[in-house]
């Protein structure tokens, strides 16, 4: 086991892929939001590399997508009084709705979370913007963590301020960096019919900084946000699949993935290019070693998990139909950075098994066991049996970078990523030899 794993670490530090691949995917296709032109690019890349590593099936698997487009750049100013503004950054929020075509100007009510909304109520709230403003708490060691303590006010916080007459929201964007980027996100409007929906928007942390310490100077100052994005129909688009057939135990797969679409602002190299890549290195690097697997092997490149989830639910829904048995899925989507570990959500007695491997991690510095999470593309095929797992790279830079303009390929350190497929690669092996 040792030996296997050291070759595979070799292949992964000096003879790896996921840099250049990656380079291609961020450099020469870029952004690739569902039903984007660059999202069918990336499919059909994503497509011609598998076949590239000669594997014994690859394919693509149709699945219907939202389309949301940002339009024109988006536009926002503090207007201390008439006359005198003050440029913020701003982006819209995945799925909003425009602002009037001339925009939307009004005063702003800050707020920290959706009690608060309560305790003011209508009177205070109604013809004005509801201004998220509550930080992602510093003191929590998980940045992920601290990311799913503040995200409601981004997925629901225009739900919630319609409730009391609010004309748009702005959110604080979600980092704990202080700086200029604003960071976009999903957001859902529940079953809000379309004439109450307000335009969301993310504010950067600075100018959510400055926008506060002005309210509190002036709390009738307007802001001014012009925004021109849309949602269309769904469009078709396909997840990407390619297989090495298990030689002994075929039926039972084993599935290997991270997610092919992006937001827009950025190319998405860390959220999810990173992600793409090391799953196609795990392949290519068994096929390198000309490992047969006992096991089927399979990688999964889903398309849509920023704005709807539909690549994931619709592989897990094939499955089904197909009567598939899944023991294993594993799931990178947490950042191209240094990896630490594993989490697992599975059996307690499958985490026994995980963790009685972790001497093998130990000498690449990537024993992290713990239980948890495991992705949200993989989310839909957990059953009584499967067992999940998500790559947990350290987490303390990745919201510097999640869902902004400054995800991009010079954000990668070549040998960080290169660690994450060689982590994801030992731990498939060893599941494909011991099963479950
Ligand atoms: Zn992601």
């Amino acid at each position: 086991m040792e030996k296997q794993i050291a070759a595979i670490y070799d292949q992964a530090l000096v003879e790896s892929k996921t840099y250049e691949w990656l380079d291609h995917l961020s450099n020469k296709i870029g952004g690739r939001l569902s039903g984007s032109l660059n999202a069918e690019r990336a499919v059909e890349w994503g497509k011609e590399e598998l076949k590239a590593l000669d594997l014994d099936r690859v394919w693509l698997q149709p699945v219907m997508v939202p389309k949301w487009v940002r339009g024109t750049f988006e536009y926002a100013s503090i207007e201390s009084r008439p006359g005198n503004s003050i440029n913020v950054p701003v982006c819209a929020l995945g799925g909003s709705v425009a602002t009037p075509a001339i925009g939307l100007r009004a005063q702003v009510v800050e707020v920290q979370n959706f009690e608060e909304l309560k305790t003011l109520g209508r009177k205070e709230i109604e013809g004005k913007f509801v201004f998220y403003n509550r930080p992602m708490p510093a003191d929590d060691i998980n940045t992920f963590e601290a990311y799913s303590q503040t995200v409601n006010q981004r997925s629901q916080g225009a739900l919630q301020a319609v409730q009391y007459g609010a004309v748009g929201v702005i959110v604080r964007s979600m980092t704990l960096r202080a700086d200029d980027f604003p960071h976009t996100g999903g957001m859902s409007y529940g079953d809000l019919p379309r004439n109450q929906r307000i335009p969301a928007a993310a504010i950067s942390t600075n100018g959510a900084e400055l926008l506060s310490s002005m309210l509190a100077l002036n709390p009738k100052l307007t802001f001014f946000l012009k925004q021109d994005c849309k949602n269309y129909p769904d469009v078709p688009s396909h997840n990407v699949i390619g297989e090495i057939k298990g030689s002994k135990y075929p039926n039972e797969i084993i599935v290997v993935g991270g997610h092919l679409d992006s937001w827009d602002l950025g190319d998405g190299a860390h959220d999810d290019g990173a992600g793409i890549v090391q799953s196609m290195e795990v392949l290519r690097i068994f096929k390198n070693l000309n490992y047969q697997p006992k096991r089927t092997i399979r990688v999964v490149l889903y398309m849509n998990e920023e704005n709807g989830l539909r690549g994931g639910k619709e592989y897990a829904r094939v499955a089904k139909e197909k009567k598939e048995q899944h023991i294993f899925a594993l799931e990178s989507d947490a950042g191209g950075f240094t990896p630490r570990g594993f989490s697992f959500d599975g059996s307690d007695d499958a985490f026994k098994k995980v963790s009685s491997w972790k001497p093998y991690f130990k000498p690449y510095l990537v024993d992290y066991f713990v239980q948890g999470f495991g992705g949200a593309d993989i989310g839909p095929l957990k059953d009584e049996t499967i067992v999940l797992a998500g790559l947990r790279p350290d987490s303390q830079r990745y919201f510097d970078y999640h869902h902004a303009a400054n995800d991009t390929f010079d954000a990668i350190n070549k040998r960080e990523l290169e660690l994450g497929a060689a982590a994801m690669s030992s731990l498939i092996y060893l599941v494909d030899q011991h099963g479950f």
